[in-house]
């Protein structure tokens, strides 16, 4: 396994808990506000491979509560379950972001009880996937069985979405509050510019923009959340 990015201590990324960020590279979606892409389309190096993961982790033992594996889109890794297996197996409990585009892996980690947390990006409404994603096509019946996996699955879970100016608008949260409706937990992500992402002209969403679409997704998700602002 080769690994992207570590990110040593993070208080943000995993609910609750003091947690070490694993960054794995490669994706199959191509978000144009991706945060990451310079470790989705390789021109990123890996800078360790799992045994020097699991030497930091060795001692940082009592020091963390847990790990959380992203990407780029982790799923797409057949040796995922080992490694989250071995991180588990040393103490740690184990969050996973994913895009949602692998339910056939997801289903296994959570009838498994392989994964502590879980967090699923919901990119935006079903009409307007695939151009978020900066694909031509996507398969939502992925998307949607992630979906009901996750929710019907006793982990702890959590979706979010990164909004983004150019692309969402209140339409689409009223579209993703149906999709998700009842969920335990839904956040909106303001976008932030930087120069690293793939589509440099895209901007954030106004405040009151962000609040108008919680306002709309919360008809459906009560408990949604702006994260951030
Ligand atoms: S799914 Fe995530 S990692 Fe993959 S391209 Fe989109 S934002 Fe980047």
């Amino acid at each position: 396994m080769k690994i992207h990015g570590l990110q040593k201590m993070t208080l943000l990324d995993y609910p609750s808990k003091i947690a070490a960020t694993v960054f794995l590279g490669g994706c199959d979606f191509k978000c144009p506000f991706c945060h990451n892409f310079e470790i989705v389309d390789g021109s990123m190096a890996p800078i360790m491979d799992d045994t020097e993961l699991f030497s930091f982790l060795q001692k940082r033992k009592g020091l963390l509560d847990g790990v959380v594996i992203t990407g780029g889109e982790p799923c797409i890794y057949s040796d995922l379950p080992t490694l989250i297996s071995k991180i588990r197996d040393m103490g740690f409990l184990v969050k996973l972001d994913t895009n949602g585009n692998h339910p056939e892996v997801v289903e296994t980690l959570l009838a498994d009880k392989a994964i502590d947390y879980i967090a699923m990006d919901i990119k935006n409404s079903p009409a307007k996937y695939s151009m978020t994603i900066g694909l031509n096509n996507i398969n939502l019946d992925n998307i949607s069985k992630s979906i009901s996996l996750i929710m019907n699955s006793g982990v702890p879970y959590e979706f979010r979405t990164t909004v983004v100016h150019e692309y969402h608008e209140a339409s689409d949260f009223e579209e993703i509050g149906k999709w998700i409706e009842g969920a335990a937990a839904y956040y909106l992500q303001q976008f932030t510019v930087r120069d690293t992402v793939p589509d440099k002209r895209l901007t954030a969403p106004t405040e009151s923009d962000m609040m108008l679409y919680l306002k709309t997704v919360q008809k459906y998700v009560p408990k949604a959340e702006i994260r951030g602002l």
